[in-house]
């Protein structure tokens, strides 16, 4: 596969999470390739529906664009890009290859389907910040909102993010996606992340371009205070973005439409 230079490397993006993100891309250039196909994803549907780990960019190649990225201004190197990063084989390499280059932190946008395997925790337990999906608290509303590949089980899910949790020195928020088919369900949400402990839990809506209706401040606003008592929560409604210019803005946007 051809791939011009700066295609691995985006960004940086405004994240309300990350402040100034430099995106890491790990993953096939031709379409999303993800464990899941979220109704409410901005990448369009899934092209490469995968939980079998590949080797996508050689590490070199990716240390080439980290060394012409080394004068960006950045807050973190995040790991994200078009589709499930955890599905990229040399993800902790590329993470320590970041950190080395860069000297800044590090962190991983995950949907958690492949946390339940050892090689996949390892690599994470590389980054600063791992942030993890968790939208549904059963397996109906699971398969209705994100749309996994058969095999994978929201308990097996749960219960990894909690062994992980356990081991893992970094900071751990969970993502979690609120749309009309999950509104009612932040209790039982709440429940589930205060068993696994996070640092932190990030209440978002799909504001960027999607099929799906974001909800309104107010019903976030309503939902967030579910989750106030046993963790620092933020919301996408609240958080302040900064400004950032993209190295490069074509690969930036096939990242990140919006921007
Ligand atoms: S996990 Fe992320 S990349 Fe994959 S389909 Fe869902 S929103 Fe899109």
């Amino acid at each position: 596969m051809t791939r011009k230079m700066r295609s691995i490397v985006y960004g940086p993006v405004p994240s309300w999470r990350l402040g100034r993100s430099l995106g890491v891309d790990l993953l096939p250039a031709d379409g999303k390739t993800c464990s899941f196909d979220c109704t409410y994803c901005q990448l369009g549907r899934t092209v490469r529906r995968l939980t079998v780990r590949a080797e996508f960019v050689a590490s070199s190649a990716l240390a080439l664009e980290l060394e012409a990225a080394r004068n960006v201004a950045a807050d973190y190197v995040t790991f994200s890009g078009m589709g499930e990063p955890t599905l990229a084989s040399n993800l902790g390499e590329a993470l320590r290859l970041a950190r080395d280059v860069l000297g800044l932190p590090t962190a991983v946008l995950t949907n958690s389907s492949l946390m339940a395997r050892e090689d996949v925790r390892r690599d994470l337990a590389c980054a600063d910040v791992v942030v993890a999906k968790l939208d549904a608290p059963d397996e109906q509303l699971f398969r209705r909102i994100n749309r996994p590949l058969a095999r994978l089980s929201l308990a097996e899910t749960v219960e990894a993010i909690e062994f992980f949790r356990a081991g893992y020195a970094g900071k751990l928020a969970l993502q979690i996606m609120f749309i009309e088919a999950n509104r009612r369900a932040a209790g039982r949400l709440a429940a589930i992340a205060s068993r696994l402990s996070p640092d932190e839990v990030q209440i978002n809506t799909p504001l960027r371009p999607c099929p799906v209706t974001p909800l309104t401040a107010e019903e976030i606003a309503a939902i967030r205070e579910e989750f106030h008592k046993f963790a620092n929560v933020v919301s996408v409604y609240d958080a302040p973005r900064p400004e950032v210019t993209a190295i490069d803005v074509e690969e930036t946007r096939r990242r990140r439409p919006e921007l």
